[in-house]
């Protein structure tokens, strides 16, 4: 069976769905995979690596044909509409696919009668953890977040002793606990700063000391919800902790915010109010910019002043992270892409079963319907009737 990789169309977008050390785990699996020509190139793949390792490559030219005849089709982002069109009715599509956001997408994919498996979606259980293609890049955004909030200092991260005089550490606040921040964390650590942080969840406490961080505990309620995620907060909560935290920003360096609750608007965290008497020279990174934004103000893909007694702040709107950081991220996102196709594939054949419940919870289109709850709600069609009703 035949699997094809074209290039990413949006623009950007540096990943690629599969590097060339993947190439050669599918062929051993009996794929045949083709490649469009320069799909790695922004991930410093070369075409001749791709074709040591077992791949084709093939034109922009012949990019449809290679698409109608594949059995799946494998991206980071959703394929565009363009792309669906030339899917053959029965293949499988696999990439990041928003049951929210891409409801044009969806409902292409369900005309031709395809089946879409998102990495949105994928399980969170231990026998899916190797196709977690969330955590994966989310490690690499809180890794960058760091990095860019270091770049754009005007400080030291680590103390510093010098026959000049002692620098003191940088003190960097991390909100949201989840992979990102984690990451985010154990970065700052790494460069020396004194990271303290803040999550809803109360079971995030012992992984933020595991970090090397402090927990700051506002003393408001916990808001966990299902599945290990957070609940939302409501307009008395939000102010609350909106007051509670406001000392702990004042106080900060660098912030660096990542929280988000799954399906729902990023929650705002910080205001303008709150940034009002920060230090000149404080970085401010919002890695939840491009949904909605934790901080007021930021812009995605931009970088925002305010000003402060004595200057300036820097609000950063993050934009495509893991894409910063290419080579790594396409690696860590072509191994869940075997991991999930392993998890189907014998002898060369790519039988996904709906009675999986890896399948069955990142299937949102599956042979023309769609059967993802959400993505339904999204496309205004009616609930699915469950098994036995
Ligand atoms: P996420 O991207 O949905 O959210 C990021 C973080 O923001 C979460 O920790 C969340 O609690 C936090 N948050 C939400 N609202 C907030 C608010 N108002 N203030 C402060 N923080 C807020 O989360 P994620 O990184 O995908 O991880 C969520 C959970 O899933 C974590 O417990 C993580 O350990 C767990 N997880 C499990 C697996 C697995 O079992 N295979 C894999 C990855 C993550």
């Amino acid at each position: 069976m035949k699997l094809v990789i074209p290039s990413e169309t949006r623009t950007g977008e540096k990943r690629v769905a599969l590097v060339p050390e993947a190439v050669t785990k599918l062929v051993k699996l009996g794929l045949k995979v083709s490649i469009q020509a320069d799909a790695g190139a922004g991930a410093t793949y070369s075409d001749s690596d791709y074709v040591k390792a077992g791949a084709k490559v093939f034109t922009k030219a012949a990019l449809s044909k290679e698409i109608a005849s594949a059995n799946v089709v494998a991206t980071v982002r959703p394929l565009s509409t363009r792309q669906i069109s030339a899917l053959k009715s029965g293949s499988i599509a696999l990439s990041f696919l928003s049951p929210t956001y891409n409801a044009t997408e969806i409902r292409a994919l369900a005309r031709v009668g395809a089946t879409a498996l998102s990495f949105d979606l994928v399980p969170r259980i231990s026998r899916a953890q190797s196709m977690d293609a969330l955590t994966s890049q989310a490690l690499c955004g809180g890794y960058r977040a760091t990095l860019i909030a270091a770049e754009k200092s005007t400080k030291f991260f680590p103390m510093l002793m010098t026959a000049a005089g002692t620098v003191q550490p940088a003190k960097v606040l991390v909100l949201g606990a989840g992979v990102a921040g984690l990451q985010a964390m154990a970065t700052a650590k790494r460069l020396g700063a004194v990271v303290s942080a803040y999550d809803v969840r109360s079971s995030s406490a012992d992984e933020v000391k595991s970090m090397g961080a402090t927990f700051i505990n506002l003393g408001l309620a916990a808001l966990e919800g299902t599945g290990g995620y957070a609940r939302e907060m409501n307009k008395e909560r939000t102010k609350a902790q909106q007051d509670a935290l406001k000392p702990y920003v004042t106080d900060a360096d660098i912030v660096i915010t990542t929280a988000a609750v799954p399906g729902k608007k990023a929650p705002l965290l910080i205001t303008k109010d709150m940034m009002s008497q920060m230090k000149p020279g404080s970085v401010l990174v919002d890695l939840a910019a491009e949904t909605g934004g934790n901080i007021q103000g930021t812009i995605a893909g931009k970088d925002v002043k305010l000003k402060v007694p004595g200057g300036l702040i820097t609000l950063v709107g993050c934009q495509d992270l893991p894409s910063q950081i290419a080579a790594h991220s396409s690696k860590l996102y072509a191994q869940n892409v075997v991991s999930l196709l392993s998890l189907f594939t014998k002898d060369g054949q790519v039988k996904p079963d709906f009675a999986d419940e890896i399948v069955a919870g990142s299937a949102i289109v599956w042979n023309g319907e769609v059967r993802n709850a959400l993505a339904r709600e999204t496309l205004k069609l009616k609930p699915l009737a469950k098994e036995g009703e």
